[in-house]
Formats: structure tokens, sequence, C-alpha cells
């Protein structure tokens, strides 16, 4: 019950609205200071309309005064005021608009929160409740209002927040609306100036009519959203950019999005100038922060763009969002997916658009920030397509620094050549000098080089590019013409195989199998894969977590029978039981092969062999003398 202003006549609440009250003021909620953002924004929206008005209407009262809002507030009294020169509330507006609840979406709200009663502080976070927010921090609050009619009378609305309100006439008043607080003991902070000026650096510096904090102006930044790109200089953007991304640095590419339909937008998205994550291991937080006219709804909005997009900065204005689903849980919201999936496309087209108008600009992109575009394509399914278009990679046909896309691979593939190729490893050196490439090079095939971790996984799980598969060069099931050439050094078909079945004796479990090559030329023997799905590059990620070597046991040893080591070995191998040599031997190449795949070795028994190795050569040395 009120218990200021007992002339006034007595009105209770709507009973949602008592509902709701109760909510605010008990809730322990931590983010008070919400307030000030919900008071600013219905002091923003009151002269929005006012200046609408002087469009429309011919006699407004008082039509010289500023359009302005104007906080009070004070330390010795325990007050904070907030005024407007907007379009104010006649009698029966107050009644019903702080009386009782119009918005559906509040009375969603409430029910959610009976639903599930311990949310409530945290939707009131997310959308905040309003006008009532004023009574997380007041013991009372005093509305005195005059309509913009010529002929309104002003009326003073108060109330304590509990159960009802008082309303009554009050002469002499200006127009606009002006709104005390007196502030429960425990929430005095409100009344100082400074803490007051940060809250409205934080919550409210877009907001478009001059704010003063105790007849000091606030500084406030323009909202260059609203503005058309055309009226909007180069020096403008860097500005912005910095502001709303805290950096110093320079946008790398800017978008500049508005739409009406299907959803109304203004947004300026910038791709920093540099990527933070890639000096460190910590996670960037979401660059883009949810407004709504020009007010604050979310900083670091997680929910607004796909995880893998956090590095992209800047700002998204959309007045759809709180008139549909103000109020109620952001997090499940249709609306917020589909903002979501309309502003990730709208990036890729936009990353797209400057590969294609400047590539090397784009590749000095795709260096620094390549990382989040393989994340994409791997966890988001609708764009993995568009997303693909957007990699990058080294190239056996390229130079050192140059990169090709998927599209230019395709476009320049070989006549009768099936696949896509990649191989990954750890640099260019490493990969040339491995066995792989010999056979594509042989067969004019361009291969990929991947040389991040990552690639592995981007590439099993994109499985296809315009219809050709995309296959490591190590795996075991390459179709390649065959190599007749080669054919008529080896020895014959039969023996190479008697020889391989040897050899895997020998070799037993530490191999899955040994095989003839028809791929190899000079090197003796390759590792390849059987499993498209756990690849070399994996296995050696998995090993580098492990820091050991953790062996060939999964994978296809495949033995080039034109050479003239696995030749000798078929000698010995025609005089009966392998000795200690050929086991020597035998083993060294398997070790020899899993270097060549960037696989470590046991290098204890590595040393042990090459001593055994050494000291033969020796003996033999000997001998001939
Ligand atoms: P919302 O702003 O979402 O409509 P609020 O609870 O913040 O909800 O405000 C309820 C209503 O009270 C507003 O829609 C508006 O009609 C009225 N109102 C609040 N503050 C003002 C103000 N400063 N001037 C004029 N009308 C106001
Ligand atoms: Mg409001």
């Amino acid at each position: 019950m009120t218990d200021s202003k007992p002339s006034g006549s007595q009105h209770a609440f709507q009973a949602e609205v008592a509902q709701l009250l109760d909510l605010v003021v008990h809730s322990l909620y931590t983010d008070k200071e919400i307030f000030i953002r919900e008071l600013i924004s219905n002091a923003s929206d009151a002269l929005e309309k006012l200046r609408y008005l002087t469009l429309t209407e011919k006699e407004i009262l008082e039509p010289e005064r500023a359009l302005e809002i104007r906080i009070h507030a004070d330390d010795a009294a325990g007050t904070f005021i907030i005024q407007d020169s907007g379009i104010g509330m006649t009698h029966d507006e107050a009644v019903v608009n702080l009386g009782t609840i119009a918005h559906s979406g509040s009375r969603e709200f409430l029910k959610q929160v009976a639903e599930q009663k311990a949310g409530g502080a945290e939707l009131i976070g997310q959308f905040g409740v309003g006008f009532y927010s004023a009574f997380m921090v007041a013991s009372e609050v005093i509305v005195e209002s005059r309509s913009w009619h010529p002929e309104s009378a002003g009326i003073v609305w108060t109330s304590t927040g509990e159960g009802s309100y008082a309303i009554e006439e009050k002469p002499g008043l200006e127009r606009g609306t002006k709104i005390t607080l007196k502030l429960k003991d425990s929430e005095q902070e409100y009344a100082k100036a400074e803490r007051i000026q940060r809250l409205i650096h934080r919550y409210s510096s877009f907001v478009a009519f001059p704010i003063f904090v105790n007849n000091e102006k606030t500084s406030t930044v323009q909202a260059l959203w609203s503005k058309s790109p055309a009226e909007i200089s180069e020096d403008q953007y860097t500005e912005f950019y910095r502001f709303v991304a805290g950096r110093a640095d320079e946008p790398f590419y800017r978008l500049h999005f508005n739409a009406d339909a299907p959803l109304s937008i203004h947004s300026i998205l910038f791709v920093p100038g540099e990527n933070i994550e890639r000096f460190g291991m910590e996670r960037a937080k979401p660059g883009v922060s949810l407004y709504c006219k020009k007010v604050l709804i979310q900083q670091h909005a997680d929910k607004l763009l796909p995880e893998y997009l956090r590095f992209v900065q800047g700002v998204v204005d959309s007045e759809d969002l709180p008139l549909n689903i103000s109020r109620e849980s952001m997090q499940d919201s249709a609306l917020m997916n589909k903002l979501r999936r309309l502003l990730a496309k709208r990036i890729i087209k936009l990353l797209k658009e400057e590969a294609d108008k400047d590539a090397k600009r784009y590749a000095e992109f795709f260096q620094k920030f390549g990382m989040f575009i393989k994340e994409g394509v791997t966890s988001d399914r609708d764009h993995s397509k568009e997303l693909a278009e957007l990699l990058r990679f080294a190239s056996s046909m390229g130079e050192d620094e140059e990169q090709v896309s998927l599209a230019q691979y395709v476009s320049n593939i070989k006549e009768g050549q099936k696949a896509i190729y990649y191989i990954s490893g750890p640099s260019r050196k490493i990969i040339e000098s491995g066995p792989y490439l010999e056979v594509m090079a042989k067969h004019g095939y361009e291969v990929l080089f991947c040389y991040d971790g990552m690639d592995d996984f981007v590439m099993t799980s994109l499985r296809e590019y315009e219809g050709k598969p995309l296959v490591s060069a190590d795996s075991s099931e390459l179709e390649l013409p065959e190599d007749k050439a080669a054919r008529e050094e080896a020895m014959p078909e039969k023996e190479a195989g008697d020889l391989a079945r040897w050899l895997k004796d020998i070799l037993g479990n530490k191999i899955s199998d040994v095989k003839t090559s028809k791929r190899l030329s000079s090197s003796p023997a390759m590792l390849v894969n059987p499993n498209a799905m756990f690849t070399t590059g994996m296995q050696r990620i998995l090993q580098a977590a492990n820091q050991q070597s953790l062996g060939a046991s999964g994978m296809i040893l495949e033995i080039n029978p034109a050479h003239h080591i696995l030749q000798r070995l078929n000698t010995l191998r025609e005089k009966g039981q392998p000795d200690e040599l050929a086991k020597i031997v035998t083993e060294q190449l398997l070790d020899n092969a899993m270097i060549s795949a960037g696989l470590l070795v046991d290098q204890r028994q590595l040393v042990e062999r090459t001593m055994q190795l050494l000291e033969r050569a020796l003996e033999e040395e000997g001998k001939k003398e």
C-alpha cells in the first residue's frame, strides 16, 4: 500500500503487474543497474515519438523545447531523477501504461518464470522488465508527466511497488516525463553521478538524444548503423570500429548491412585487423552486441552468430526482437535462430566477394582467420558448402606462399582424375621429401598440402567437393593408372606376393598387412592408410598428445618390388628361414616408412638396430681385406 499521497485516488495493479513487481523486487538479481538502461530507453522512445509527432501534428505543447534527457543524481537526498521532454502521458495513459501489462510477451514471460521458477533472475537480465525495473533499486517511484496535447493536464503517479499506486492531477508541469526514484538504503550507489556516467557509457552510448548527468553532457557516439553507407566516411567507420571493438587497429573487412524483410536489421560488422586467438589459447568472446533501437540489449551476444564467427566485431540492431520476444527467453527463440542464419549467410557472402575482388588480401585474411572457417566447415551443416569455397591450401603445383581454393583445383583437374588429393604434413619441405607425392607428380595430379592439424578433420568431414571425393594421398585405396615402366623392372607378381607375405610374417602384428605397391618408384616402401576416417594426420595429432609412438599396427606397408633392397630381400627369402639380417632390415624399412609418414618411432630400438647394421657393414669391410 502506498503511504504517500493519500489524497490521490488509489488503484490496485492488475494481477499480472503485481506478480511481476513481486518477482522484480524479490529476485536476487545482481545486475540491478539495468534499470538505467530501461528508463533511458523509455525516455528515448518518448522523445522519438515526439519528434515524429512534430512532423504530423500542428499543435504541440511547448514546441520550442529541446529534445533531451536530463538525469539528476542527488547523493545527499538519495534520489535518482530522470526527465525527458518527450510525449508524456495523460491520466488515462499513465493508468494503462504503468498499471497494466499490454504486451502478450510479458504474460508469456510470467508463465515461463512460473514454470521454471529459478530462471526468473536470468530472464530479467536478458530483456529487462521495462519500467518496473525501477523498483529493484527504489523504495518509492514518483512519475510526473504531462502529455504533448496542448490542453492536457499534468499528473503525478506514485507507488512503492506493493500492490497499488496513487494517481492525481498536478498543475504547472512541463511537457514530458520526470521520474524520481527514492533509492533504497542498499542502492545508494545510483545517487552518484560518476557511477551513472559509467553505466550510460556502457548501455546507452548510442542514444540519439543528448543526455545530461547533473547538467553535464555525457559523450555519446553516433549510431552509424542507422545512417546510410553513402553518408559515412572511412574515418568514421574506423572510429566506430575502435569504439565497439575496443581496439586500436584498423578493421580488415567491413559489412554495413541493412534489411527490412524477413527481419528488420541494421548492422555494421567488421573483421578485425588481427585474430587474437592465434597467439594464445584464450577463446575470444563473441564480438557482436545486440541493440534494439540503439539501446544495448546484450553485449557479446552469444546466440546472435554461430560460434565460429566469434571473431566478427560490431553491432546488430533489430527492432523486431523486443516487440516479439521481449521478456521471453532469447535462447530458444525461433526469431533469434532466423536472425543468426541470416547474418551467417551474409557474412559468408561478404568473404566470398572479398576473395573474388582481391585474392591476395583474402589470402592474408585466411592466414589469420582461416581457423574459424575450418571450424565452420566442420560445425555448420547449413553452410558447409559455402564455407568450403572459402578454404585455401598450399599445393604441390604452387610456389611456397601461393594458395589455391578447391574451385581452382577442380578447374585445373587432369582429365581422368577422379578425386581431389591432399596430404598432410608439418611443412612443404617434409611433404616433398616423403614418398606420397612422387606417384601423384608422375601422373600430373595436383596435391593439396595440409599443414594444419585441423585440416584432416576438415577434409574428412567435408568428404567431397563438386562431386569429387577428397582423398588423402596416403590412403590405401587410391585408384591410380598403372605404371608400366616400373612394372617391367619389378620381380614377377607371384614372387612379389610371396615376398610380401614373408615380410608380414617377420613384422607380425607391428603392421596390419604388407602389399606390393603399384605407385612407388624411388622409395623402397611406404605406409598407407586403410581407414579414411583415421588418417595419418590424425594419428600424428594423437601421438603428439601422447608424446610417444603409437606404432603402425593399423596401417598397411606397401613395398616397391622394383627397388633393389626388396630384390635383395627376395634373394634372402629364397634361401629359406629369415635370418637376423633379414629381420633387422625389414624392421628398419618399416621405421623409415613411419618417419616418412611423419610418425614417431621407438628411438631406443632404432638406435640398437642401426648399431647392429653398422657392425655388420664394418664386418663385411673387414672380410674384404
Ligand atoms: P516498453 O518500453 O517495452 O513499452 P515499459 O515497461 O518500459 O515497457 O514501459 C511501459 C510503457 O510506459 C511504455 O510503453 C510507455 O507507453 C510508457 N512510458 C514509460 N516511460 C515513459 C516516458 N518516459 N514517457 C512516456 N511514456 C512512458
Ligand atoms: Mg521500456
